[in-house]
């Protein structure tokens, strides 16, 4: 049965304008089962028809069938097909991939072929084929670990992996001494004879060629002798059918995706494993860039973020709400003329609306405060409900503050701020201390903590704080009805010139005299409010919360579309703005410093990248002339680079975390981790593995086998 037939082929070498014909008319015919020697001295043009015969290369004219098909003008990714399929290739220096296993080695075509083959199929295939040439005990030695009669044998088990049906050897004896040269031809004389694998073996020594069944003999590119051929072998029990080789069983194709997918990585990884300094070092750039990202970002955020409470604590979250004039037929009706906020807009507020977190009515009064024989006029004495402090982000020093309770029930109690603290008390502790607040006692429970100016220069510090209810119907409401009764004297109001506002509200009820307001303080429900207190979630919920505010407040004091609000809404707008455009510039800075050293880091990796491919081009050439194809070698050279990269970015990861995490403990700066920068960074990392791995992927990928493996 006819195995190869080569027609007329030509083989001319163009250098330049040069033409060097090396293969001239060359015709063969070779059946299966045959063994045969190709010989002539150098330079006459074996390796040159070796190489068309193997697929490996095409002929300049002429034609060549294998197993019937016509291949002198198939494309070179059928050809590596054929070539894992129907050849197996043995070299004169073994060709080994030198940090791999005998088992590594032989295993090595499949990677090509058996997607559909499993992890334990190929390693007992392997094995088998190693027994075949006598290494079942040296499977775990590596290449250097063996002599050089084992490791060409390691070669021809190699080989033979895939079932070929023709094996060439390029003078296989060529590095060996005569008495392993014999054992190795004594092999091929056996795979030939028991296993009817046919066999050319190229050589210029007459002592090999002694040892096959018949002669061809090449001069200066032309065949000068063909020996009769002998009868061929019977086929024996090793020959898979041609076919059959072909014959891939259904599989699931994502099964053997995922796979290819496998097989490519853990090749990746042990390639990188095999130089683990050089790949550390490789990937430096990466793990900087990485590692610095990474640390600068929780850095940064962690001080935008006490930034940010810091202004918040300024109040860049709160809106404040005060009534305004309400206008009446366009002419004012002065401060105060009507009831515009009470504290049931305040509680609409907060029933109603949903940007808003935290809502506090307040009332303010001005007034003398008389402890033992000291007396102060505070800045401010604010009637509120306990959520004021939470609006403000106001703690307490010592003691406690009033609760709902005690605004529901006008208790008299206060908080005081740090300066009436050092005026009243100096170093004694006012709590449960009485102060008189234009007459009436109040007990001090709690002392807030410093606060310190506000941004107006304003003494925040200089302040009581009491329930909202207290202030309005005892303090206040104490002076008022004693102002309309005209019955007391100074003895309850002692700085009259504080209230230069009166409250007309209260004197259109019939007014309670003194000793009743002070016992039995009467609450209305149309009180007016000084200030609503309002805070959002954070600063970049304010405007949402104005809206919904003016807007609800707008339908409840039913004021007609295009009539002016009769209340005035406050807010820091133009610090929390200036806050997040001060945040913007430090990401988009850190973002070209990252930038800046990534592009860094994937110059250096290309660059390594580069150099392997070069130091590997001999790897490249044998995973070729086994059957592997241009996508294949790209795709295990991307897949190194993208391994590399990644590994890098893990590792840059941990060393930034490592650093924030250093920095917080050493320096006591804020840092806090940030999920998406590290998400980020490993898709960054990955990224710039393809993209500077892909032009050394590329350009392994685009190496010619033949000079791929005659590269020194
Ligand atoms: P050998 O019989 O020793 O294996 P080769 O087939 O390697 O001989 O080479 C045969 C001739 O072809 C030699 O003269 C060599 O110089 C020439 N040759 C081989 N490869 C090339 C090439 N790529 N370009 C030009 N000439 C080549
Ligand atoms: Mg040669």
């Amino acid at each position: 049965m006819e195995l190869i037939r080569l027609e007329n082929v030509q083989k001319i070498y163009r250098r330049g304008e040069l033409e060097i014909p090396v293969l001239q008319n060359v015709s063969i015919k070779i059946e299966r089962g045959e063994l045969i020697a190709l010989v002539g001295v150098s330079g006459s043009g074996k390796s040159t028809l070796m190489n068309i015969l193997g697929c490996l290369d095409r002929p300049t004219a002429g034609q060549y069938w294998l197993e019937g098909q016509e291949i002198s003008a198939i494309a070179a990714e059928q050809r590596a097909v054929v070539r894992n399929h129907k050849i197996g290739f043995v070299f004169q220096n073994f060709n080994l991939l030198p940090r791999a296993s005998a088992l590594q080695n032989v295993m090595m075509p499949l990677n090509y072929t058996a997607a559909h083959l499993s992890d334990k199929a190929c390693h007992d295939r392997a094995e088998k084929m190693l027994q075949l040439v006598g290494l079942g005990e040296r499977m775990d030695h590596q290449p250097s670990q063996l002599s050089g009669g084992q490791q060409q044998r390691v070669a021809i088990a190699r080989a033979l992996i895939n079932h070929p049906p023709v094996l060439f050897a390029d003078e296989p004896t060529g590095n060996l001494d005569s008495r392993t040269a014999e054992d190795v031809l004594r092999m091929f004389q056996k795979l030939n004879k028991e296993e009817g694998i046919t066999i050319i073996i190229v050589t210029h020594d007459e002592n090999v060629a002694r040892h096959t069944n018949r002669i061809i003999r090449i001069k200066d590119g032309m065949i000068l002798e063909e020996g009769a051929p002998l009868s061929p072998c019977p086929a024996g029990a090793f020959e898979v059918p041609s076919t059959g080789s072909h014959e891939q069983p259904p599989e699931l194709t994502g099964w053997k995706t995922i796979n290819g997918i496998y097989r490519t990585l853990r090749l990746a990884l042990h390639a990188l494993r095999r130089n683990i300094m050089r790949s550390l070092l490789t990937c430096l750039g990466i793990i900087i860039g990485i590692a610095a990202v990474i640390a600068m970002m929780e850095i940064g955020r962690g001080s935008s973020s006490s930034i940010e409470q810091t202004i918040a604590s300024l109040g860049a979250n709160v809106i404040q709400m005060d009534p305004t004039d309400s206008m009446v037929g366009g002419v004012s009706s002065g401060g105060g003329g009507r009831v515009t906020l009470t504290p049931a807009d305040a509680d609409a507020i907060r029933a109603e609306c949903s940007a808003v977190k935290w809502v506090a009515p307040s009332v303010d009064c001005r007034g003398q405060i008389i402890f033992g024989n000291h007396n102060w006029n505070p800045d401010r004495i604010l009637g509120t409900t306990p959520d004021f402090l939470t609006i403000r982000r106001w703690t307490l020093a010592d003691g406690e503050g009033f609760t709902m309770d005690d605004v529901r029930g006008t208790a008299t109690v206060c908080v005081v701020g740090q300066t009436i603290v050092r005026q009243m008390f100096g170093t004694a502790s006012p709590i449960g201390k009485e102060i008189r607040v234009k007459n009436v006692g109040m007990k001090v429970v709690g002392i807030l903590a410093r606060k310190g100016a506000n941004m107006m220069g304003r003494d925040q510090d200089d302040i009581v704080i009491a329930p909202w209810t207290t202030v309005k119907f005892r303090i206040t409401g104490v002076r008022q009805s004693a102002g309309a009764g005209g019955g007391t004297t100074a003895a309850s109001s002692v700085n009259t010139l504080n209230q230069i506002y009166p409250n007309q509200l209260i004197q259109l009820f019939p007014q309670p005299s003194v000793m009743q307001l002070a016992d039995l303080p009467q609450m209305t429900r149309f009180t007016d409010l000084d200030d609503i207190w309002i805070s959002a979630a954070t600063p970049q919920d304010i405007p949402a919360a104005i809206r919904q505010v003016s807007a609800l407040i707008r339908e409840r004091h039913h004021l007609q579309p295009g009539a002016p609000d009769d209340f005035r809404i406050r807010d820091l707008t133009e610090i929390s703005q200036a806050l997040a455009s001060t945040s913007r510039v430090m990401t988009n800075l850190l973002l070209v410093v990252a930038l800046i050293s990534l592009v860094v880091g994937g110059v250096g990796i290309m660059n390594i990248m580069l150099v392997s491919v070069t130091e590997r081009t001999r790897e490249i050439g044998l995973r070729m002339a086994v059957g592997a194809r241009a996508q294949n070698i790209l795709q295990q050279f991307l897949v190194e680079a993208i391994v590399l990269c990644l590994a890098g970015g893990v590792v840059g990861i941990i060393l930034g975390r490592a650093a924030s995490l250093a920095i917080t403990v050493l320096l006591h700066w804020p840092t806090i981790a940030s999920l998406p920068a590290i998400v980020a960074a490993v898709a960054v990392s990955a990224t710039v593995g393809m993209v500077f791995g892909y032009y050394p992927a590329w350009k392994a990928s685009r190496l010619d086998p033949i000079e791929a493996l005659r590269y020194e």
